[in-house]
Protein backbone atom coordinates (compact mmCIF):
# COMPACT_ATOMS: atom_id res chain seq x y z
CA UNK A 1 0.00 0.00 0.00
CA UNK A 2 1.42 3.38 -0.99
CA UNK A 3 0.25 6.42 1.10
CA UNK A 4 1.12 10.10 -0.27
CA UNK A 5 3.29 13.15 1.66
CA UNK A 6 0.42 15.19 1.91
CA UNK A 7 -1.51 12.42 3.64
CA UNK A 8 1.64 11.07 5.88
CA UNK A 9 2.56 15.10 6.82
CA UNK A 10 -1.39 15.41 7.67
CA UNK A 11 -0.99 12.60 10.01
CA UNK A 12 2.09 13.71 11.42
CA UNK A 13 0.19 17.45 12.13
CA UNK A 14 -2.68 15.85 13.60
CA UNK A 15 -0.42 13.53 16.19
CA UNK A 16 1.21 16.76 16.95
CA UNK A 17 -2.23 18.62 17.35
CA UNK A 18 -3.33 16.18 19.61
CA UNK A 19 -0.19 15.71 21.94
CA UNK A 20 -0.15 19.23 22.11
CA UNK A 21 -3.53 19.30 23.69
CA UNK A 22 -1.91 17.21 26.25
CA UNK A 23 -4.14 14.03 26.57
CA UNK A 24 -1.34 11.63 26.30
CA UNK A 25 0.32 13.27 29.29
CA UNK A 26 -2.05 12.17 32.20
CA UNK A 27 -1.40 8.75 34.26
CA UNK A 28 -5.91 8.06 33.63
CA UNK A 29 -4.97 7.94 29.20
CA UNK A 30 -1.94 6.02 29.59
CA UNK A 31 -3.02 3.43 31.35
CA UNK A 32 -6.49 3.38 29.64
CA UNK A 33 -4.95 2.88 26.54
CA UNK A 34 -2.55 0.31 27.69
CA UNK A 35 -5.63 -1.88 28.92
CA UNK A 36 -7.14 -1.01 25.31
CA UNK A 37 -3.65 -2.75 23.65
CA UNK A 38 -3.59 -5.69 26.53
CA UNK A 39 -7.70 -6.25 25.62
CA UNK A 40 -6.37 -6.06 21.79
CA UNK A 41 -4.06 -8.78 21.96
CA UNK A 42 -5.91 -10.80 24.27
CA UNK A 43 -9.45 -10.84 22.00
CA UNK A 44 -7.75 -11.23 18.81
CA UNK A 45 -5.00 -13.48 19.84
CA UNK A 46 -6.22 -16.36 16.90
CA UNK A 47 -6.28 -13.10 14.06
CA UNK A 48 -2.62 -12.46 15.32
CA UNK A 49 -1.45 -16.25 15.72
CA UNK A 50 -2.75 -16.31 12.51
CA UNK A 51 -1.04 -13.07 10.83
CA UNK A 52 2.53 -14.93 12.15
CA UNK A 53 1.94 -18.28 10.81
CA UNK A 54 1.11 -16.44 7.14
CA UNK A 55 4.50 -14.31 7.13
CA UNK A 56 6.63 -16.90 8.69
CA UNK A 57 5.10 -20.15 9.21
CA UNK A 58 5.11 -19.27 13.10
CA UNK A 59 3.37 -22.48 15.64
CA UNK A 60 1.36 -21.20 17.73
CA UNK A 61 3.37 -22.00 20.94
CA UNK A 62 6.16 -19.79 19.13
CA UNK A 63 4.03 -17.37 18.06
CA UNK A 64 2.45 -16.95 21.28
CA UNK A 65 5.93 -16.91 23.35
CA UNK A 66 7.91 -14.52 21.65
CA UNK A 67 5.10 -12.13 20.69
CA UNK A 68 1.69 -12.26 22.09
CA UNK A 69 2.62 -13.68 25.81
CA UNK A 70 6.02 -11.40 25.36
CA UNK A 71 3.90 -8.13 24.57
CA UNK A 72 1.71 -8.99 27.54
CA UNK A 73 3.82 -9.21 30.10
CA UNK A 74 5.31 -6.06 28.87
CA UNK A 75 2.15 -4.23 29.17
CA UNK A 76 1.82 -5.72 32.85
CA UNK A 77 5.28 -4.61 34.07
CA UNK A 78 4.52 -1.54 32.61
CA UNK A 79 1.08 -0.85 34.80
CA UNK A 80 2.78 -2.08 37.45
CA UNK A 81 5.37 0.32 37.18
CA UNK A 82 4.12 3.38 35.04
CA UNK A 83 3.02 5.21 38.34
CA UNK A 84 6.26 5.84 39.93
CA UNK A 85 8.34 5.85 36.67
CA UNK A 86 6.08 9.00 36.43
CA UNK A 87 7.11 10.36 39.82
CA UNK A 88 9.75 13.23 39.80
CA UNK A 89 12.85 11.98 41.53
CA UNK A 90 13.79 14.21 44.24
CA UNK A 91 17.82 15.03 44.48
CA UNK A 92 19.89 16.31 46.70
CA UNK A 93 20.28 20.55 46.37
CA UNK A 94 24.07 21.51 47.38
CA UNK A 95 24.65 24.75 50.02
CA UNK A 96 24.81 27.62 47.35
CA UNK A 97 21.49 26.91 46.26
CA UNK A 98 19.65 26.75 49.57
CA UNK A 99 17.02 27.15 50.42
CA UNK A 100 15.98 25.11 47.18
CA UNK A 101 14.68 22.23 46.16
CA UNK A 102 15.59 19.83 43.43
CA UNK A 103 14.04 17.12 40.91
CA UNK A 104 14.10 15.45 38.11
CA UNK A 105 10.33 15.14 35.84
CA UNK A 106 10.20 12.67 33.18
CA UNK A 107 8.30 14.10 30.13
CA UNK A 108 6.60 13.04 27.28
CA UNK A 109 8.97 13.78 23.68
CA UNK A 110 5.99 14.14 21.97
CA UNK A 111 5.38 12.60 18.07
CA UNK A 112 7.63 9.75 17.66
CA UNK A 113 8.36 7.35 14.99
CA UNK A 114 8.68 3.52 15.44
CA UNK A 115 10.17 1.65 12.53
CA UNK A 116 9.48 -2.11 13.03
CA UNK A 117 11.39 -4.97 11.15
CA UNK A 118 10.19 -8.10 9.82
CA UNK A 119 11.56 -11.19 11.82
CA UNK A 120 9.03 -10.32 15.27
CA UNK A 121 6.68 -8.06 13.28
CA UNK A 122 4.31 -8.00 16.20
CA UNK A 123 7.08 -7.45 19.13
CA UNK A 124 9.57 -5.56 17.23
CA UNK A 125 6.48 -2.59 16.67
CA UNK A 126 4.48 -2.93 19.57
CA UNK A 127 7.14 -3.34 22.39
CA UNK A 128 8.48 -0.34 21.62
CA UNK A 129 4.75 1.51 21.32
CA UNK A 130 4.31 0.14 25.06
CA UNK A 131 7.22 2.10 26.34
CA UNK A 132 6.53 4.79 24.18
CA UNK A 133 3.06 5.52 24.77
CA UNK A 134 4.14 4.66 28.90
CA UNK A 135 6.03 7.63 28.36
CA UNK A 136 2.75 9.38 26.97
CA UNK A 137 3.99 10.53 23.46
CA UNK A 138 2.03 10.30 20.39
CA UNK A 139 3.62 7.70 17.73
CA UNK A 140 3.35 6.86 14.48
CA UNK A 141 3.94 3.17 13.53
CA UNK A 142 5.79 1.92 10.33
CA UNK A 143 5.78 -1.88 10.33
CA UNK A 144 8.01 -4.16 8.23
CA UNK A 145 6.64 -4.51 4.52
CA UNK A 146 8.27 -7.66 4.25
CA UNK A 147 5.28 -9.24 6.86
CA UNK A 148 2.27 -7.94 5.02
CA UNK A 149 -0.24 -9.93 7.17
CA UNK A 150 1.06 -8.77 10.86
CA UNK A 151 1.43 -5.49 9.47
CA UNK A 152 -2.31 -5.37 7.82
CA UNK A 153 -3.71 -6.81 11.19
CA UNK A 154 -2.02 -3.99 13.48
CA UNK A 155 -3.61 -1.37 10.94
CA UNK A 156 -7.06 -2.97 11.29
CA UNK A 157 -7.06 -3.49 14.84
CA UNK A 158 -5.43 -0.44 16.64
CA UNK A 159 -8.08 1.82 15.65
CA UNK A 160 -10.45 -0.33 16.74
CA UNK A 161 -8.79 -0.14 20.29
CA UNK A 162 -6.37 2.51 21.29
CA UNK A 163 -6.99 6.62 20.72
CA UNK A 164 -6.66 7.07 16.84
CA UNK A 165 -5.71 10.54 17.90
CA UNK A 166 -2.69 9.55 19.36
CA UNK A 167 -1.27 6.71 17.49
CA UNK A 168 -1.43 5.80 13.83
CA UNK A 169 -0.34 2.71 11.97
CA UNK A 170 1.58 3.77 8.21
CA UNK A 171 2.03 0.63 6.34
CA UNK A 172 4.77 0.94 3.13
CA UNK A 173 7.79 -0.07 1.76
CA UNK A 174 10.90 2.06 1.65
CA UNK A 175 9.61 5.02 -0.02
CA UNK A 176 7.42 5.55 2.75
CA UNK A 177 9.72 5.10 5.38
CA UNK A 178 11.46 7.46 3.46
CA UNK A 179 8.85 10.13 3.59
CA UNK A 180 8.24 9.50 6.95
CA UNK A 181 11.99 10.18 7.51
CA UNK A 182 11.92 13.50 6.68
CA UNK A 183 9.23 14.91 9.70
CA UNK A 184 10.74 16.46 12.25
CA UNK A 185 9.52 13.75 15.09
CA UNK A 186 10.72 13.98 18.69
CA UNK A 187 12.50 10.44 18.66
CA UNK A 188 13.18 8.03 16.13
CA UNK A 189 12.97 4.24 17.10
CA UNK A 190 14.00 1.76 14.65
CA UNK A 191 14.43 -2.04 14.73
CA UNK A 192 16.29 -3.78 11.45
CA UNK A 193 19.73 -3.84 9.57
CA UNK A 194 22.98 -1.74 9.93
CA UNK A 195 22.32 -0.49 6.41
CA UNK A 196 19.27 1.50 6.54
CA UNK A 197 20.59 1.93 10.32
CA UNK A 198 22.49 4.32 8.22
CA UNK A 199 19.81 5.76 6.58
CA UNK A 200 17.82 6.59 9.60
CA UNK A 201 20.58 8.69 11.46
CA UNK A 202 21.64 10.37 8.75
CA UNK A 203 18.13 11.40 8.00
CA UNK A 204 17.16 12.12 11.34
CA UNK A 205 20.34 14.19 11.91
CA UNK A 206 18.34 16.73 8.99
CA UNK A 207 16.22 17.36 12.18
CA UNK A 208 18.18 16.70 15.12
CA UNK A 209 15.99 14.10 15.72
CA UNK A 210 17.39 11.62 18.73
CA UNK A 211 17.22 8.06 17.57
CA UNK A 212 17.93 4.31 18.82
CA UNK A 213 18.55 1.84 16.61
CA UNK A 214 18.22 -1.77 17.14
CA UNK A 215 21.06 -3.61 14.89
CA UNK A 216 22.13 -6.94 14.85
CA UNK A 217 25.44 -8.65 14.01
CA UNK A 218 27.15 -11.83 14.57
CA UNK A 219 26.11 -13.12 18.27
CA UNK A 220 28.84 -15.36 18.88
CA UNK A 221 28.37 -18.33 21.57
CA UNK A 222 31.33 -20.25 22.92
CA UNK A 223 31.53 -23.92 24.35
CA UNK A 224 33.58 -25.16 27.19
CA UNK A 225 34.93 -28.71 27.52
CA UNK A 226 33.50 -29.05 30.55
CA UNK A 227 30.01 -27.51 29.91
CA UNK A 228 26.53 -29.96 30.42
CA UNK A 229 26.77 -30.92 26.33
CA UNK A 230 23.27 -31.94 26.85
CA UNK A 231 21.99 -29.43 28.45
CA UNK A 232 24.17 -26.74 26.22
CA UNK A 233 22.89 -28.16 22.96
CA UNK A 234 19.39 -28.17 23.51
CA UNK A 235 19.58 -24.37 24.45
CA UNK A 236 21.54 -23.67 21.61
CA UNK A 237 19.41 -25.33 19.17
CA UNK A 238 16.50 -23.72 20.76
CA UNK A 239 18.14 -20.04 20.52
CA UNK A 240 19.48 -20.62 16.79
CA UNK A 241 16.07 -22.62 15.44
CA UNK A 242 13.82 -20.50 17.05
CA UNK A 243 11.81 -18.50 13.82
CA UNK A 244 14.03 -20.62 11.80
CA UNK A 245 17.23 -18.79 12.89
CA UNK A 246 15.64 -15.38 12.15
CA UNK A 247 16.25 -13.46 15.58
CA UNK A 248 18.68 -10.63 15.61
CA UNK A 249 20.00 -12.29 19.00
CA UNK A 250 19.95 -16.01 18.01
CA UNK A 251 23.47 -17.33 18.27
CA UNK A 252 25.47 -16.75 14.83
CA UNK A 253 28.13 -19.00 15.22
CA UNK A 254 29.40 -21.48 17.82
CA UNK A 255 33.08 -21.43 19.03
CA UNK A 256 33.80 -25.03 21.10
CA UNK A 257 36.78 -25.95 22.22
CA UNK A 258 38.06 -28.62 20.07
CA UNK A 259 38.21 -31.68 22.34
CA UNK A 260 34.62 -31.96 22.73
CA UNK A 261 33.32 -30.67 18.63
CA UNK A 262 32.54 -34.44 18.11
CA UNK A 263 30.05 -34.68 21.43
CA UNK A 264 28.96 -31.15 20.61
CA UNK A 265 28.01 -32.10 17.17
CA UNK A 266 26.64 -35.16 18.38
CA UNK A 267 24.58 -33.71 20.90
CA UNK A 268 23.20 -30.69 18.60
CA UNK A 269 22.18 -33.56 15.67
CA UNK A 270 20.11 -35.40 18.49
CA UNK A 271 18.58 -32.08 20.02
CA UNK A 272 17.71 -30.91 16.51
CA UNK A 273 15.66 -34.01 15.65
CA UNK A 274 13.96 -34.15 19.24
CA UNK A 275 12.72 -30.81 18.62
CA UNK A 276 11.52 -30.71 15.38
CA UNK A 277 11.02 -33.79 14.37
CA UNK A 278 12.97 -36.41 11.70
CA UNK A 279 11.91 -34.07 9.06
CA UNK A 280 11.87 -30.45 10.49
CA UNK A 281 10.66 -28.78 7.47
CA UNK A 282 7.18 -30.22 7.92
CA UNK A 283 7.32 -30.02 11.67
CA UNK A 284 5.07 -27.74 12.65
CA UNK A 285 7.24 -26.23 15.25
CA UNK A 286 9.46 -24.73 12.24
CA UNK A 287 9.15 -21.83 10.89
CA UNK A 288 9.51 -20.45 7.10
CA UNK A 289 12.19 -18.58 5.56
CA UNK A 290 10.88 -14.74 5.43
CA UNK A 291 11.22 -14.70 1.36
CA UNK A 292 13.09 -16.14 -1.73
CA UNK A 293 15.50 -13.47 -1.69
CA UNK A 294 16.69 -14.45 1.54
CA UNK A 295 16.58 -18.03 1.24
CA UNK A 296 18.48 -17.73 -1.79
CA UNK A 297 21.11 -15.83 0.39
CA UNK A 298 21.19 -18.39 2.93
CA UNK A 299 21.54 -21.35 0.42
CA UNK A 300 24.90 -19.33 -0.87
CA UNK A 301 26.33 -19.22 2.20
CA UNK A 302 26.25 -23.25 1.63
CA UNK A 303 28.70 -23.06 -0.67
CA UNK A 304 32.28 -24.72 -0.75
CA UNK A 305 31.24 -26.12 3.20
CA UNK A 306 31.71 -28.80 4.79
CA UNK A 307 27.95 -28.96 5.92
CA UNK A 308 27.65 -31.91 8.85
CA UNK A 309 23.92 -31.18 9.51
CA UNK A 310 20.94 -30.63 7.28
CA UNK A 311 21.93 -28.16 4.29
CA UNK A 312 18.68 -29.08 2.19
CA UNK A 313 16.40 -26.19 1.58
CA UNK A 314 12.50 -26.16 -0.31
CA UNK A 315 12.21 -22.93 -2.58
CA UNK A 316 8.29 -23.63 -3.03
CA UNK A 317 7.61 -23.62 1.15
CA UNK A 318 10.54 -21.25 1.50
CA UNK A 319 12.10 -23.47 4.29
CA UNK A 320 15.46 -24.57 5.23
CA UNK A 321 16.28 -27.28 7.60
CA UNK A 322 18.73 -26.31 10.58
CA UNK A 323 21.57 -26.74 9.00
CA UNK A 324 25.44 -26.98 10.77
CA UNK A 325 28.94 -26.04 9.01
CA UNK A 326 32.32 -26.86 10.21
CA UNK A 327 35.12 -24.85 10.44
CA UNK A 328 34.18 -22.65 7.56
CA UNK A 329 36.99 -20.11 5.93
CA UNK A 330 36.27 -17.44 8.59
CA UNK A 331 37.01 -15.26 5.12
CA UNK A 332 33.65 -16.40 3.47
CA UNK A 333 30.39 -14.36 3.45
CA UNK A 334 29.40 -16.87 6.13
CA UNK A 335 31.33 -15.73 8.13
CA UNK A 336 32.15 -11.94 7.07
CA UNK A 337 27.54 -11.53 7.29
CA UNK A 338 24.90 -11.70 9.75
CA UNK A 339 23.55 -14.99 8.78
CA UNK A 340 19.86 -13.98 10.20
CA UNK A 341 18.87 -17.62 9.08
CA UNK A 342 19.44 -21.53 10.16
CA UNK A 343 22.76 -22.32 9.25
CA UNK A 344 24.82 -22.32 11.95
CA UNK A 345 28.97 -22.35 12.25
CA UNK A 346 30.98 -24.14 14.32
CA UNK A 347 34.64 -23.17 14.53
CA UNK A 348 37.03 -25.38 16.49
CA UNK A 349 38.84 -23.03 19.02
CA UNK A 350 42.22 -24.68 20.84
CA UNK A 351 40.76 -22.46 24.30
CA UNK A 352 38.37 -20.48 25.44
CA UNK A 353 40.91 -17.96 26.11
CA UNK A 354 41.54 -17.92 21.72
CA UNK A 355 37.33 -17.63 21.64
CA UNK A 356 37.25 -14.75 23.59
CA UNK A 357 39.97 -12.84 21.56
CA UNK A 358 38.17 -14.08 18.08
CA UNK A 359 35.25 -12.31 19.56
CA UNK A 360 37.35 -9.35 21.01
CA UNK A 361 38.80 -8.63 17.35
CA UNK A 362 35.24 -8.52 15.61
CA UNK A 363 32.60 -5.83 15.81
CA UNK A 364 30.72 -6.07 19.13
CA UNK A 365 27.81 -7.90 18.83
CA UNK A 366 24.09 -7.73 20.26
CA UNK A 367 24.51 -10.66 22.32
CA UNK A 368 27.40 -12.97 23.40
CA UNK A 369 26.72 -16.25 24.92
CA UNK A 370 29.12 -18.89 26.60
CA UNK A 371 28.61 -22.17 27.83
CA UNK A 372 30.87 -22.86 30.92
CA UNK A 373 30.79 -23.75 34.77
CA UNK A 374 34.34 -22.37 35.65
CA UNK A 375 33.39 -19.21 37.54
CA UNK A 376 36.78 -17.65 36.12
CA UNK A 377 35.53 -17.94 32.46
CA UNK A 378 32.28 -16.96 33.21
CA UNK A 379 33.77 -13.70 35.00
CA UNK A 380 36.32 -13.08 32.08
CA UNK A 381 33.48 -12.99 29.23
CA UNK A 382 32.15 -10.73 31.49
CA UNK A 383 34.63 -8.58 32.20
CA UNK A 384 36.32 -8.72 28.51
CA UNK A 385 33.37 -9.03 25.83
CA UNK A 386 31.79 -5.95 25.11
CA UNK A 387 28.05 -6.79 23.85
CA UNK A 388 24.39 -5.53 24.03
CA UNK A 389 24.20 -8.20 26.06
CA UNK A 390 26.07 -11.36 27.70
CA UNK A 391 24.16 -14.61 28.70
CA UNK A 392 25.86 -17.13 30.35
CA UNK A 393 24.76 -21.04 29.80
CA UNK A 394 21.76 -20.12 28.20
CA UNK A 395 20.66 -18.41 24.90
CA UNK A 396 18.20 -15.49 24.82
CA UNK A 397 16.29 -16.23 27.94
CA UNK A 398 17.70 -12.89 29.34
CA UNK A 399 14.67 -10.84 27.08
CA UNK A 400 12.50 -12.54 29.75
CA UNK A 401 13.80 -10.46 32.28
CA UNK A 402 12.21 -6.61 31.75
CA UNK A 403 14.44 -5.38 34.60
CA UNK A 404 17.24 -6.15 32.09
CA UNK A 405 17.77 -3.63 29.53
CA UNK A 406 18.09 -4.78 25.53
CA UNK A 407 19.98 -2.97 23.19
CA UNK A 408 23.02 -3.05 20.90
CA UNK A 409 26.64 -1.48 21.50
CA UNK A 410 28.95 -0.38 18.82
CA UNK A 411 28.28 -1.27 15.51
CA UNK A 412 24.75 -3.58 17.18
CA UNK A 413 23.26 -0.73 17.77
CA UNK A 414 22.66 2.13 20.34
CA UNK A 415 19.86 2.79 22.64
CA UNK A 416 17.52 0.53 24.76
CA UNK A 417 14.41 -0.29 25.71
CA UNK A 418 12.53 -2.97 27.91
CA UNK A 419 10.24 -1.89 31.11
CA UNK A 420 11.29 1.20 32.42
CA UNK A 421 14.52 1.81 30.32
CA UNK A 422 12.00 2.08 27.60
CA UNK A 423 9.77 4.00 29.36
CA UNK A 424 13.25 6.61 29.69
CA UNK A 425 14.04 6.04 26.33
CA UNK A 426 10.98 7.74 25.33
CA UNK A 427 10.74 10.69 27.95
CA UNK A 428 13.15 13.31 28.70
CA UNK A 429 14.48 13.69 32.25
CA UNK A 430 13.74 17.53 32.91
CA UNK A 431 16.02 18.70 35.52
CA UNK A 432 14.20 21.27 38.02
CA UNK A 433 14.63 23.49 40.69
CA UNK A 434 12.37 25.37 43.04
CA UNK A 435 13.86 28.37 44.94
CA UNK A 436 12.48 29.70 47.63
CA UNK A 437 12.32 33.50 48.29
CA UNK A 438 13.35 33.40 52.38
CA UNK A 439 16.76 34.04 52.20
CA UNK A 440 18.97 35.43 50.01
CA UNK A 441 22.97 34.98 49.91
CA UNK A 442 24.56 38.22 48.16
CA UNK A 443 27.53 36.33 47.59
CA UNK A 444 27.21 35.98 43.67
CA UNK A 445 25.67 39.46 43.23
CA UNK A 446 27.89 41.87 42.55
CA UNK A 447 29.92 44.21 43.28
CA UNK A 448 32.66 41.45 44.18
CA UNK A 449 34.78 42.06 47.17
CA UNK A 450 37.66 40.69 48.24
CA UNK A 451 35.51 38.74 51.58
CA UNK A 452 32.88 37.55 48.73
CA UNK A 453 35.72 35.61 46.76
CA UNK A 454 36.86 34.21 49.92
CA UNK A 455 33.76 32.83 50.95
CA UNK A 456 32.96 31.34 47.41
CA UNK A 457 36.16 29.53 47.33
CA UNK A 458 35.07 27.98 50.60
CA UNK A 459 32.02 27.10 49.09
CA UNK A 460 32.49 26.23 45.64
P1 LIG B 1 13.36 -4.89 7.25
O1 LIG B 1 13.68 -5.18 5.82
O2 LIG B 1 12.03 -5.26 7.80
O3 LIG B 1 13.65 -3.35 7.48
C1 LIG B 1 13.38 -2.74 8.70
C2 LIG B 1 12.52 -1.54 8.47
O4 LIG B 1 13.28 -0.57 7.75
C3 LIG B 1 11.26 -1.80 7.67
O5 LIG B 1 10.17 -1.20 8.30
C4 LIG B 1 11.56 -1.18 6.31
O6 LIG B 1 10.42 -0.69 5.64
C5 LIG B 1 12.48 -0.05 6.67
N1 LIG B 1 13.33 0.36 5.59
C6 LIG B 1 13.84 -0.42 4.59
N2 LIG B 1 14.60 0.31 3.77
C7 LIG B 1 14.56 1.57 4.23
C8 LIG B 1 15.14 2.81 3.81
N3 LIG B 1 15.92 2.88 2.73
N4 LIG B 1 14.88 3.91 4.53
C9 LIG B 1 14.11 3.84 5.64
N5 LIG B 1 13.55 2.69 6.09
C10 LIG B 1 13.76 1.59 5.40
O7 LIG B 1 14.37 -5.57 8.21
P2 LIG B 1 15.87 -5.98 7.97
O8 LIG B 1 16.72 -4.78 7.86
O9 LIG B 1 15.97 -7.09 6.99
O10 LIG B 1 16.05 -6.63 9.43
C11 LIG B 1 17.01 -7.55 9.69
C12 LIG B 1 18.06 -6.92 10.53
O11 LIG B 1 17.47 -6.36 11.68
C13 LIG B 1 19.08 -7.89 11.04
O12 LIG B 1 20.35 -7.28 10.99
C14 LIG B 1 18.67 -8.11 12.47
O13 LIG B 1 19.72 -8.51 13.32
C15 LIG B 1 18.15 -6.77 12.83
N6 LIG B 1 17.19 -6.87 13.92
C16 LIG B 1 17.51 -6.29 15.10
C17 LIG B 1 16.64 -6.40 16.15
C18 LIG B 1 16.93 -5.79 17.47
O14 LIG B 1 16.03 -5.74 18.31
N7 LIG B 1 18.14 -5.30 17.72
C19 LIG B 1 15.45 -7.10 16.00
C20 LIG B 1 15.16 -7.65 14.77
C21 LIG B 1 16.03 -7.53 13.72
Amino acid sequence: MSINSNIIEGIFERLQQSFGLGKTRTYEWRKAQLDALQRLLTENESALLAALQKDLGKSASEAYTTEIGFLLSDIRHTKKHLRKWMKAEKVSTPIVAQPGRSFIQPEPLGTVLIIGAWNYPLQLTLAPYIAALAAGNCAILKPSELAPASAAVMTSLIPKYLDGDAVKVIEGNKDVATELLTLPFDHIFYTGGETVGKIVMQAAAKNLTPVTLELGGKSPCVVDADTDMATTARRIVWGKWTNAGQTCIAPDYVLVERSCTSSFIARLEYEIHRQFGAQPATSGDYGQIINARHLERLQGYLHGQDVIIGGESEPGSLTMVPTVILNPDIESPVMQEEIFGPVLPVIEVSSISEALDFIKRRAKPLAAYLFSEKPAMQQKMVEEISAGSICINDTMMFMANPALPFGGVGRSGMGRYHGHFGFNTFSHHKSVMKRSFWFDVALRYAPSSAKKRFLLKKLL
